[in-house]
């Protein structure tokens, strides 16, 4: 007698306690073509509308995401651990900040007209067709948001694949969007990279995708073949440079926070420290007090400011990279190998490190968690030619003297860079990588415009 295999799904836990926090339903490989050749048809309705109207119609999404913010957000941080409270402010953000976004891509993607004394030229911002938007974890909801909602005021239908970490709060977020959107413009896929790279290869027009530098590649490689249009925002390994005129304690907060902050698994979170000689002691110690008296716990408990890695895989290669580093003679000032007992289960103790050398893995790859190593530098210069020896370009900081600060912020070739703050730039500004940390980037009017096939229709004057 034949057996019905129950459909496979994915079962999603708590990483802070294990507890399941629910399932989704794993879309088969074979079912993809079908989701591409529905979302074409619904493409074509969508970009019959005009730029206003898609934009009134997305914006009519505000009441449905406003009321499932909590739900969102609860939901964020029982899949990947974060913080109740941010992941709770993530959630409402989704609602609060949809006319800001919406209004940002029309802007963008109005049409914009040339003239010269021969020639008019209108330049039209017209959609690619059927976009893939592939996230990952970190932020399960932001990310949806910031790559999903330009693609959708462009005109394009929009194919969504969540991480496989925390597919219910995309789901619930898309849930949202579909309550008010045409059938078909916009549909949720749910797997791991085997059906990301099944998505990639359907013959989509358009890949949105954020994640890692080894899966950037991947689908670069997958798109080859069909020169599919690609806007990846991939990883990081931030520096942050502590001049001898720094605000020590301000550098020192902002060290703590943007190392620790999310576990560590934020794209721009610190991943180098550059310090002064001059300076060094003082900042370390300000920064091995901040790490230790930061309140580790259970996500859903109020006051806990830093909870578990999002996943086992995430703590192993964090540990790996740590304990790799104290074997060729780094030195554990506070946190996980500081000789205290272990974290148990994803939680991995705020770090901080000294006696790093440029050869470690901890200095070269991505970390991706709660890890602060420390450099002593001499000179700006030398600070300067460490912070740039890496493939990477996403986000930096210098912390010193205004002036001086931003000297030293000239010569860094991130494509982000903050003055004695994080890298996140003015409303409106790109958020960009440079080199490997990004191929194509999203964000106010430059990064908006790469949702869309810009064409120029010309007439003589
Ligand atoms: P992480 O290691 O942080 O999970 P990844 O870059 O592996 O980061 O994953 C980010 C997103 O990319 C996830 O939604 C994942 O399922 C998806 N993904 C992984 N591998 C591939 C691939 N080869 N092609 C397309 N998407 C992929």
């Amino acid at each position: 007698m034949p057996t019905t295999l129950p459909a496979p799904v994915l079962t999603i836990r708590n990483p802070a306690t294990g507890a399941v926090v629910g399932e989704v339903p794993v879309t088969p490989i074979d079912v993809i073509p079908a989701v591409v050749a529905r979302a074409r048809i619904a493409q074509a309705g969508w970009a019959a509308r005009t730029l206003d109207e898609r934009a009134a119609m997305l914006l009519g999404a505000k009441g449905a995401l406003a009321a499932a913010a909590e739900r969102m957000g609860t939901l964020a941080s029982q899949e990947m651990g974060k913080p109740i409270k941010e992941a709770l402010g993530e959630a409402k953000y989704a609602a609060s900040g949809l006319e800001e976004m919406v209004r940002e891509a029309v802007e963008a993607l109005r049409e914009e007209v040339l003239e010269d004394a021969n020639v008019t030229t209108r330049l039209v911002f017209d959609p690619f067709g059927v976009a893939a938007a592939i996230t990952p974890w970190n932020f399960p909801i932001l990310m949806p948001v910031q790559n999903v909602l330009p693609a959708l005021v462009a005109g394009n239908a929009v194919i969504f694949k969540p991480s496989e970490v925390s597919p219910l709060c995309g789901q619930a977020w898309a849930e949202c969007l579909q309550s008010v959107l045409p059938e078909d413009v916009l549909q949720v896929i749910h797997g791991d990279g085997k059906q990301g790279a099944a998505l990639v290869g359907a013959g989509v027009d358009l890949v949105v995708f954020t994640g890692s530098r080894a899966t950037g590649m991947a689908i670069m490689r997958e798109a080859a073949g069909h020169l599919t249009r690609l806007i990846l925002e991939l990883g990081g390994k931030d520096p942050l440079l502590v001049l001898e005129d720094a605000d020590l304690e301000a550098a020192a907060t902002f060290a703590v926070r943007n190392s620790f902050r999310n576990a560590g698994q934020v794209c721009v979170s610190t991943e180098r420290i550059f310090v002064h000689e001059s300076v060094a002691d003082r900042f370390t110690q300000l920064v091995v007090e901040g790490a230790t008296s930061m309140k580790q716990g259970d996500s859903a408990d109020e006051s806990t400011q830093i909870g578990p890695m999002s996943s086992a895989r995430q703590k192993s290669i964090v540990m790996r990279q740590l304990q790799e580093a104290i074997a060729a003679g780094a030195r554990c000032l506070a946190g996980e190998c500081d000789g205290g007992p272990a974290s148990a289960g994803n939680f991995v103790r705020p770090t901080v490190l000294v006696d790093v050398t440029p050869q470690m893995s901890i200095m070269r790859d991505e970390t991706f968690g709660p890890v602060a190593p420390i450099v002593r530098v001499n000179s700006d210069a030398q600070a300067v030619a460490m912070a740039n020896d890496t493939p990477y370009g996403l986000g930096a900081a210098v912390f010193g003297a205004p002036d001086h600060a931003a000297r030293v912020a000239e010569r860094l070739t991130a494509g982000m860079v903050g003055i004695n703050k994080g890298c996140g730039g003015a409303d409106g500004s790109p958020w960009v990588g440079s080199r490997h940390s990004g191929h194509g980037f999203h964000g106010g009017k430059y990064g908006t415009r790469q949702f869309a096939q810009v064409r120029t229709i010309s007439r003589s004057r």
